[in-house]
């Protein structure tokens, strides 16, 4: 492939599957390389045509997210992808929709629990990213599972992934488990992206494979977790609660996976704090583990919020960070955070921002919820909005 600033092998070493049974290279292209519905399986001129453009042009507009992040100096999916090979060792699942959580940075699409806020929210907002309007599912039936697992070449896979929806909630993890157990394909690296608020039955079938890695998400500490996360029941105590019981599992490794809109900008060093007092096994950044900036929906992005007010939460989490006892590494690591979740330097889009206040403010009615209760910092900000609305 190109030069080494092109390179990405997802498309020959990964299959990522969708909860409405597209099939795409890794988790954040634009588009799909086949189906898994009606056995339709991968497509070859997809793949063949995503190399050549991958190869001419260094980049294609499917691919945008990972050139994004990488712009602003952050986490890209490519770096994963980045050893030559031609044999699929990533294997990734979103079997479902099915979620019991509502985030403010998700949707429909990602959990069923939105279907029924974003219906309503659709009435007055025509921005909102389209619904499936109902429970999306990748395979109809157990049979068309295990007839994709058939289809590859399990002892080749290295990781396999689990993502959502809730996938503790997703019956199909468990199948997918007892295949690989039963094919004794045990070494496999397993990891979960998970809210950590879980059944504790649904670990069981884990209990056979060594190398088990819960992504735990957390974007807020204290009522904000609540806020992002959509609703009073589930807070950051029962998180802990949770947390406690996953630590006696010797075999799951937990890491902390933090998606930043601009609801987390003015709590951003009590979050890293949390981060690193409770969840003391994170190896990345750090031990700040896995962070990064949603760049989609664009009106949770830094864009949508103006750069004084970005630059102002900057200075603020600088302050707080010196108040802060935590080792010297974490502290460099977290002013380089800083300055790629904030991006104190890049523009804003004003359409974004009154899409952004728009939309937290329909949640928040719909919700019974107050933004000025949790972000009192945006408070002017929202009130500037209402009064030019009103002239
Ligand atoms: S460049 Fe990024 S978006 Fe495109 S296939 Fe590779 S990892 Fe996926």
């Amino acid at each position: 492939m190109g030069n080494s600033k092109t390179v990405c092998y997802a498309p020959l070493v990964s299959r990522v599957v969708w909860q409405d049974g597209k099939i795409a290279p890794c988790c954040v292209y634009e588009g799909d390389i086949g189906s898994c519905k009606n056995g339709e399986g991968v497509d070859q001129e997809k793949i063949d045509q995503l190399l050549r453009g991958l190869e001419s042009h260094g980049s294609v507009n499917a691919c945008h997210v990972c050139w994004e992040r990488e712009k602003l100096g952050s986490f890209s999916t490519r770096s994963v992808y980045s050893e030559p090979g031609t044999e699929v060792s990533f294997l990734e699942f979103n079997f479902s929709s099915l979620c019991h959580l509502k985030c403010r940075m998700c949707d429909p699409s990602n959990s069923s629990s939105w279907l029924a806020d974003h219906k309503k929210m659709s009435e007055t907002l025509d921005f909102l990213i389209p619904s499936p309007g109902k429970l999306m599912k990748a395979f109809e039936s157990r049979e068309d599972l295990i007839s994709y697992l058939d289809s590859i070449d399990i002892e080749k896979v290295k990781f396999l992934i689990f993502k959502g929806g809730e996938p503790l909630l997703h019956d199909e993890v468990r199948t997918t488990l007892e295949y690989f157990r039963d094919k004794k394909c045990t070494d496999v690296n397993i990891s979960l992206n998970t809210s950590g608020q879980v059944p504790h039955e649904k670990l069981l079938p884990f209990k056979f494979f060594p190398n088990v890695n819960f992504t735990i998400s957390i974007e807020g500490t204290g009522n904000l977790y609540s806020y992002i996360r959509g609703g009073k029941k589930f807070s950051i105590e029962s998180l802990n609660k949770s947390l406690d019981h996953l630590k006696s599992y010797s075999n799951i490794n937990i890491i902390s996976n933090s998606a930043i809109t601009p609801y987390s900008y003015f709590n951003l060093v009590e979050l890293f704090d949390w981060i690193v007092t409770n969840i003391p096994d994170n190896s990345e950044n750090a031990g700040l583990g896995i962070i990064y900036p949603v760049t989609v929906p664009e009106y949770v992005s830094y864009r949508a919020i103006p750069q004084k007010l970005r630059k102002e939460a900057y200075n603020v989490n600088l302050k707080k960070l010196r108040d802060l006892n935590i080792s010297h590494t974490t502290v460099e690591e977290i002013h380089r955070l800083l300055g790629v979740l904030l991006a104190p330097n890049e523009e804003h889009d004003p359409i974004l921002l009154q899409r952004f206040i728009k939309y937290t403010l329909s949640l928040d009615q719909l919700r019974g919820e107050t933004m000025a209760s949790v972000i009192p910092e945006y408070l002017p900000m929202v009130n500037q909005w209402e009064i030019k609305k009103a002239e």
